[in-house]
C-alpha cells in the first residue's frame, strides 16, 4: 500500500496537496491529479500536512500518526491550569542513572517528538 493515498473519484485535482507539502513530493501528473511517486515515499515526513489541507478529504495517510480519538478526547480535556503545570515542571536532565530504558519508552518519546514544531511539519 502506497503511503499516502489519493481519492480520485473525491479529488478535486486543485493542485493545493502538491503545493502545501513541504518536502515537494507530492506529483501533480499531466491531468492535474496528484501522486505520489513510489522513489518519493522515503522524503514523507509523515507531517500530515497534505492530508489536512486536503479540501476534499479526498488524501488518506497510511500511516500512524495520532493516537486512537479516545485519546484525543482525553487530550482536550487537558485544562490550562494542568497544561501549565506540565509546561512549568519541564526540567532538562543532567545526571542519568545507569540503567537501561526500555526500547518501548523511546520509541514513545521519539514518536512524540517527531510532531514538535518545526519548519517542515507545521
Ligand atoms: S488537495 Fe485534495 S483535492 Fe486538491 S489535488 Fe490534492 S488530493 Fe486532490
Ligand atoms: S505527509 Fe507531509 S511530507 Fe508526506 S506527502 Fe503529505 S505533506 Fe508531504
Amino acid at each position: 500500500m502506497s503511503l499516502i493515498s489519493f481519492d480520485l473519484e473525491k479529488c478535486t485535482a486543485c493542485g493545493t496537496c502538491s503545493e502545501i507539502c513541504p518536502v515537494h513530493i507530492i506529483m501533480p501528473g499531466e491531468d492535474g491529479y496528484p501522486s505520489l511517486p513510489a522513489e518519493n515515499e522515503p522524503f514523507c515526513s509523515r507531517c500530515g500536512h497534505c492530508e489536512a489541507a486536503c479540501p476534499a478529504d479526498a488524501i488518506q495517510g497510511n500511516y500512524e500518526t495520532f493516537p486512537p480519538e479516545n485519546d484525543i478526547a482525553d487530550t482536550t480535556q487537558l485544562s490550562p491550569e494542568v497544561f501549565t503545570k506540565y509546561v512549568q515542571s519541564r526540567r532538562s536532565t543532567r545526571t542519568f542513572k545507569n540503567k537501561a530504558v526500555e526500547k518501548e519508552k523511546i520509541a514513545g518519546i521519539l514518536e512524540a517528538g517527531r510532531f514538535a514544531p518545526s519548519g517542515m511539519n507545521a
